[in-house]
């Protein structure tokens, strides 16, 4: 089962090429491998998926020796070699299910987030989320499930008292009517359940396919694979696949890695774009799976200016959820505030 929200897995190719012992003589790697066996161990790892060809990033292809040293959480960064292009299949199963556990070290915790309680308030929150962050219908939904905590309560209310209570989340009339127009769907069709089955799910008044896999991966803990803005973005930094349509993301990532994979890769890939990966100016400088990324240098390299981009609890801050789960706080992740604070 694949996801779609927009908010929201070796052996070289024996094709032509410099050898991959002679990318392990670069200067850089001889250096830093010198200096740390985890450096050596992922210097090794780029040496098996080396390049054929020539990788196609522009910018400066070895990571700084103290890269991440700095940056607290974060695992240090280590240096790279070239990109790893002209893959075999197997290589790139291999290096991107490396991806996935090196993000799974940085984010053990990581999670949905939208606070939820129940899969309503999932369906309901994952609606809102079009068009704004997560913070800010996390924001928003404590005063609506306050008022309205059921189906029947959300689908019996005053349309223009809801607007009021949406209005923050942006688009609030036509969220409006979404909610409500869904909320009546889930009584008078599913008895006020949220049902578990996408064909009963895509049925329901504004939920599509993507908000449908979000609340089945997430309150029913069906496997899907949740291709947002950030998701896009960072398999095709990556390069596990150069398709741009979603639907042929999905099934691209979803064929280098087991389904049972599917739910919690989707959360540390956008994770990692949320943090660290980001759109504009990711913090390769600070990026623990840097060694494996062949879009390093696409952000900012040095190790200090690249600290100052990461975001929520990688730079210090607090992160989308009001009510993270514990293992999040456990790990010196903060609360987001309310709305106002
Ligand atoms: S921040 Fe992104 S582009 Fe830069 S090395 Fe990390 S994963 Fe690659």
């Amino acid at each position: 089962m694949v996801v779609r929200r927009d908010s929201a897995v070796g052996e070289q190719n024996s094709g032509g090429g410099k050898k991959p012992a002679k990318e392990a003589k670069g200067a850089a790697v001889k250096k830093a491998a010198a200096k740390k066996t985890a450096v050596k161990k992922a210097s090794s790892a780029v040496k098996k998926s080396a390049p054929a060809k020539k990788a196609p990033v522009k910018k400066a292809t070895v990571a700084p020796k103290k890269a991440t040293a700095a940056v607290k959480g974060v695992p240090a960064a280590q240096p790279v070699a070239k990109p790893p292009t002209g893959e075999s299949h197997t290589a790139l199963v291999r290096r991107a299910r490396r991806i996935n556990r090196e993000l799974a070290d940085v984010y053990p915790y990581a999670h949905p987030e939208l606070d939820f309680d129940n899969p309503f308030q999932l369906v309901i929150a994952t609606v809102l989320s079009a068009q704004t962050t997560d913070l800010r219908v996390n924001q928003t939904t404590p005063a609506l499930f306050a008022k309205y905590p059921t189906p029947e309560d959300l689908a019996a209310a005053n349309p223009e008292e809801v607007e009021e209570i949406l209005r923050p989340t942006g688009f609030f009339r036509a969220k409006t009517k979404s909610v409500m127009g869904l909320s009546k769907a889930l009584v008078e069709q599913f008895g006020g359940e949220v049902p578990g089955r996408l064909e009963d799910l895509v049925k329901l008044p504004g939920v599509g396919r993507k908000t449908a896999f979000v609340v089945l991966g997430n309150a029913f803990g069906r496997p899907g694979i949740t291709v947002d803005t950030h998701f896009q973005r960072l398999v095709r930094r990556w390069q596990w696949t150069d398709q741009t349509d979603p639907d042929k993301i999905e099934a691209a990532v979803g064929a280098l890695f087991p389904k049972s994979d599917w739910t919690d890769l989707s959360h540390h890939v956008i994770w990692h774009g949320r943090r660290i990966c980001h759109a504009r100016k990711p913090a390769c400088g600070a990026c623990p799976i840097a060694p494996l990324c062949p879009a390093y240098g696409e952000g900012e390299t040095d190790p200090e200016k690249a600290k100052k981009l990461l975001k929520y609890e990688k730079g210090g801050f607090p992160g989308q959820r009001l009510k993270p789960p514990q293992s999040y706080l456990d790990a010196g992740g903060k609360p987001a505030p309310p709305l106002g604070a």
